[in-house]
């Protein structure tokens, strides 16, 4: 699974910065995930557990935050949300652009622990 995989790569430095805090358990992990990111919410939630198994992070709840892909447009002078169907074509005028501003992101944005 390809999401089980980006989650095994994310999820040592949470585990290392849980125990750092003197947690012995975690409630919930925050993960903001780009639309470009190549990771399936769902597809997330159904690995979790599966990741998380016999870590200080087992039994945590997965919070997913979407991040909606967006570009900028030379030709609108302006951040423009794109679908990933468009690949890297502004959807107002058509304006091809290189310049992806965000949609990528696949990192740990909070952790909340349980520290009693
Ligand atoms: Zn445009």
């Amino acid at each position: 699974m390809h999401e089980l995989s980006l989650l095994t790569q994310v999820i040592p430095p949470v585990m290392a910065a849980v125990t750092a805090r003197g947690a012995t358990s975690c409630q919930a992990v925050g993960l903001v995930v780009g639309s470009l990111s190549g990771a399936v919410p769902e597809a997330l939630q159904g690995a979790w557990p599966l990741a998380t198994a016999g870590t200080v992070l087992e039994g945590a709840r997965l919070e997913v935050e979407p991040v909606q892909a967006a570009i900028w447009c030379p030709g609108c002078q302006a951040e423009v949300a794109i679908d990933q169907f468009y690949a890297l074509v502004c959807p107002a005028c058509g304006t091809p652009s290189g310049q992806l501003t965000r949609g990528r992101e696949f990192q740990v944005a909070w952790v909340d622990l349980d520290t009693t």
